[in-house]
């Protein structure tokens, strides 16, 4: 371990963690301290800000400007402590045991603080293709951010960057494969009355009912169809209610039922043609129970744009660079959502590969282990080699 750099890190570490910016809010205090440091590192770097300008994501390129240069890309955002459990203060770096804790410690600010750290190495190394910084915020409230940035990093420079690493937790083992995630709410607008009017009127309870079973049955039919990618638990996309309410009684007729839900997609998959065909069934059946109730209606709507799916192929030139440079061979995937299909949107060749264990993400008492942390600032250091030659 190079202790003076690993020490360096976790310096940096704790001042990031320092700065509570939850997802959803103003991330221009820590996005100061970055700034601060990248001028004093005569980095010039780039704003990307949300339309009222009290958030930013920033980027910035170390190295020449020519093609065939890296993203490192990380999010400033944590998730909030309320309700849990911390044995200390979680906006204060605690060492003990070689394992540091702090809410994003791990998710996932140790990869800034390795980012920022090993500024100096490349910037003291003769790299001959650029190493590029993208920070974003509100990762954690539905990625809301990365497709701007990605954007912006694809249209600004004049060269093309080719690869990208998101630095989500993943052990530092490179992750070729994430699920995609949309979510939604959907409302039944049907008409109250007493139980016995069931044919007279339009039960929301009853409607949401089909709606939910349509969903799962479209779920089957995927299946069947041979919608499989066997690097996922499950294999496959999945469609998953996880609350309903409406109605007030037994015997009384629900005028409204509301259903919240989310589909999780695999590459493969098209999450606009599931929501298509969702919607033409809701049609459909919306002109039918109109015939009874002339205000009856289903309204589908999507918390966030959908954050695509990751799927790089086992082929792209990104795998045998993240397993050089990772020294991880084996290929992963991972369910939880990311900026990386984003990333892969805009053309770049993408992988996740970063520090911690998501394990320890988004819980009380969150760490990351110094010994990551050194894996995280070798990878750097080896790119920084790799790219030098
Ligand atoms: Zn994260």
């Amino acid at each position: 371990m190079n202790h003076e750099l690993a020490g360096k890190a976790v310096g940096i570490l704790k001042d990031l963690v320092a700065f509570e910016v939850l997802g959803g809010q103003s991330n221009l205090s820590i996005l100061d301290y970055i700034i601060a440091f990248l001028n004093d590192h005569n980095v010039e770097y780039h704003l990307v800000p949300n339309q009222d300008l009290t958030k930013a994501s920033l980027h910035c390129r170390i190295g020449p400007a020519v093609d065939g240069g890296l993203i490192l890309s990380g999010h400033t955002d944590v998730v909030p402590v309320s309700g849990q459990d911390w044995k200390s203060d979680p906006f204060l770096l605690t060492e003990k045991d070689g394992l540091l804790y702090g809410r994003g410690s791990c998710d996932m600010k140790g990869f800034l603080a390795c980012c920022l750290a090993s500024v100096e190495i490349l910037q003291a190394s003769p790299l001959k293709r650029p190493v590029y910084f993208a920070f974003s915020y509100d990762e954690e409230i539905g990625c809301l951010a990365g497709t701007a940035l990605a954007t912006a990093i694809r249209s600004y420079y004049t060269e093309k960057p080719e690869f990208a690493i998101i630095g989500e937790p993943s052990m530092m083992q490179p992750i070729t494969g994430q699920k995609g995630i949309c979510v939604l709410q959907t409302t039944v607008t049907g008409s109250a009355g007493h139980s016995s009017r069931i044919r007279q009127e339009v039960s929301a309870i009853h409607v949401a009912a089909r709606l939910i079973t349509w969903l799962e049955d479209k779920m089957d039919r995927m299946i069947a169809d041979g919608h499989i990618d066997d690097r996922f638990f499950p294999p496959h996309s999945s469609m998953h209610v996880g609350k309903v309410s409406g109605g007030i009684a037994p015997n009384v007729i629900a005028d409204k039922c509301t259903f919240f839900w989310d589909v999780r997609i695999i590459p493969a998959d098209d999450v606009y043609s599931i929501l298509g065909e969702f919607n033409t069934y809701c049609q459909d059946l919306e002109a039918e129970l109109k015939l009874r109730f002339d205000g009856a209606s289903i309204v589908t709507s999507e918390d966030h744009p959908p954050v695509p799916p990751l799927g790089t192929n086992s082929d792209s030139d990104i795998v045998p660079l993240i397993q050089k440079i990772s020294g991880h061979h084996v290929l992963g995937t991972v369910s939880y959502a990311a900026e990386a299909g984003q990333f892969a949107e805009q053309g770049f060749k993408t992988v996740i590969c970063g520090p911690g264990d998501i394990a320890q993400a988004h819980r009380a008492n969150e760490y990351i282990s110094i010994s990551q942390m050194d894996e995280c600032l070798q990878m750097i250091g080896r790119l920084a080699a790799e790219f030098s030659h």
